[in-house]
């Protein structure tokens, strides 16, 4: 949790100093109440979440006196009761094997090393994790989840660059099979510039896949940049048209004051959060858990 906490500590700076000094007539009013709704606003916690957290704290405080300190337990807990219903982990349940797991998102965004942590962390687990390089596009993609796959000691499915992403599926998917792999893991190209192209390319891997066994792909995970702030919420809006997204994981929330927008996203989308990012090593990949991230929040 240390490195929660400090993962955590620029958005919690950010959004404690917004609320600093709105509790200014000790009681409860309607322009305390409009202070603190714009603080959640400006600490990216969007409009939705914050009118939210405002109509809570109106219905269960309004006229009552209030400190500062028992305002921000209180913002937290409001924080909290948004993040708990989609704070839902990734679960192996696939039968037959393998579970097919689909990682999208952009470039950059931090999929590849999201992809790394989730093979090491099933891995710990006991589960058998094989990759597959369906992000073709980027030469350098290829080459860099292979580095990945020896440092966890997972076996990789690859193929040339620009070569066909469904059929390295295919292959992937075959192999899995046959040497009773639980988990496979697979990464995508992230070309937002041509939406087109890439729906194609995933609807393509989808039906590969569908042929193969009917529930996969089992799991659709969007990985998002925190520090892109609202943006990460248009790409959650693309993606989900593009791809069809089952859950998220949001990446880069250590450093970044805009860790609220995780709250925007549980709030405006209500899709499952399997986990956090707090940082760049096999081990920064973090259970979701809302409660300590409300608290280390707000
Ligand atoms: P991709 O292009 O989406 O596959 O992104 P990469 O996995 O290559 O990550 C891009 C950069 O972000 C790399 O330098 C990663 O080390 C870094 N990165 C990924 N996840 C995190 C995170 O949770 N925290 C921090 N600080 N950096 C991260």
């Amino acid at each position: 949790t240390d490195k929660m906490f400090g993962g955590f500590r620029k958005t919690s700076e950010r959004l404690s100093e917004n609320l600093t000094g709105v509790v200014g007539t000790a009681k409860l009013d309607n322009d305390t109440l409009d202070m603190v709704e714009d603080a959640l606003i400006v600490s990216d916690l969007g409009p939705a979440a914050a009118a939210r957290i405002r109509a809570k704290l109106e219905e269960k405080r309004f006229g009552l006196s209030i400190t500062e300190r028992a305002l921000k337990e209180a913002v937290a807990e409001e924080i909290a009761a948004i993040l708990r219903p989609v704070a839902i982990p990734l679960e192996i349940t696939a039968f037959p094997r393998p579970q097919v797991i689909l990682v999208i998102g952009v470039n950059g965004s931090g999929k590849t090393t999201t992809i790394a942590k989730l093979g090491h962390w099933l891995q710990e687990d006991d589960y058998g994790v094989m990759l597959a390089a369906g992000d073709t596009f980027r030469a350098a993609a290829i080459g860099q989840l292979k580095v990945w796959a020896e440092r966890i000691d997972v076996p990789i499915i690859t193929g040339p660059e620009g070569g066909d992403p469904a059929s390295i599926v295919f292959d992937a998917v075959k192999t899995a099979t046959d040497t009773g792999i639980d988990a496979l893991i697979v990464d995508t190209a992230g070309r937002l510039q041509n939406k087109r192209e890439l729906m194609d390319e995933l609807a393509k891997i989808r039906k590969v896949l569908g042929r193969l066994n009917p529930e996969a792909p089992h799991d659709v995970i969007l990985v998002l940049d925190a520090t892109n702030g609202q943006n990460a919420l248009s790409q959650i809006e693309i993606f989900k048209e593009v791809a069809g997204v089952t859950g998220l994981i949001m990446t880069k929330l250590d450093g970044t004051a805009r860790g609220g927008v995780l709250v925007a996203a549980a709030e405006q989308f209500g899709l499952p959060i399997h986990a956090i990012g707090v940082g760049e090593t096999l081990d920064d990949l973090r259970p979701f858990d809302p409660d300590l991230v409300a608290r280390v929040i707000a």
